[in-house]
Order: structure tokens, then sequence, then C-alpha cells
């Protein structure tokens, strides 16, 4: 693994905030200063594809989450703040969307759209 993709991978790993690929090119800029964002891409391309880090497509842009087991997420509409939530996998849910589709369902990810408890105080 190069040096810039190592900095990359703990980045994204170091964080909660599931972060967006212009936010990781300027923190790994002050390691890298002379990455380009075409690399920070183009890394984090290689990492999703490896499993060691997933892309998320959420709203109109595309995020990067080191938590790779299955999970879900509550996105606030106000700040954009994007949290994990991890349910139960046998949830009455999932048999239900196997009895609808025949389909064996091995993971689950939802995205819940609402207002953080900050926002609701504003
Ligand atoms: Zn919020
Ligand atoms: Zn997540």
């Amino acid at each position: 693994m190069t040096q810039q993709k190592k900095i990359i991978l703990e980045l994204v790993k170091g964080t909660k905030a599931h972060p967006t690929a212009d936010w990781i090119y300027e923190e790994s800029r002050k390691q890298l200063p002379k990455i380009s964002l075409g690399t920070v891409y183009r890394v984090l391309n290689e990492l999703s594809e490896s499993g060691l880090i997933k892309g998320l497509n959420l709203g109109n842009q595309k995020h990067f989450d080191g938590f790779t087991a299955p999970h879900s997420h509550v996105i606030c509409r106000s700040c954009g703040k994007i949290e994990d939530v991890v349910l139960e996998s046998d949830s009455g849910l999932q048999t239900t969307i196997q009895n609808l589709t025949n389909y064996t369902i091995s993971e689950q990810n939802y995205e819940f759209y609402g207002l953080c408890p900050i926002c609701q105080n504003k």
C-alpha cells in the first residue's frame, strides 16, 4: 500500500462524519501537500473496491464511510450530518421483503431523513 493510500485510509477510518472527497482532499493535503484531487478520487475508489471503506451515495453527494459492517444511516435535513444506526438484522421488515420478492436478504441498509437534536432546538 502506498503512503498516500495509507494516509487517506486513516483519515476515513478516523472520522465518523462520513466525509466527502473534498473534505478528505483538504485533510490529506496537511500531510501530503502535493496530492491532487484526482489522486484522492482514485485512491478512494480503490479503497472502496477493495472493501476497506464504503462509498455512499447520499443526497447528491458521494460520501465515504470507514465503518464497513452493514449499517443504516440517519441524515439531518438541516445541517447535513450523517450518523450510523446499527439495526437488528432479523427485523420483521427483512422477512416481509423476502416474502414479497423471494430473495434471500443478507444485508439491509436504510437511510432515514429528519432533524437532528441540535437542529430541532434551533
Ligand atoms: Zn442537524
Ligand atoms: Zn456509516
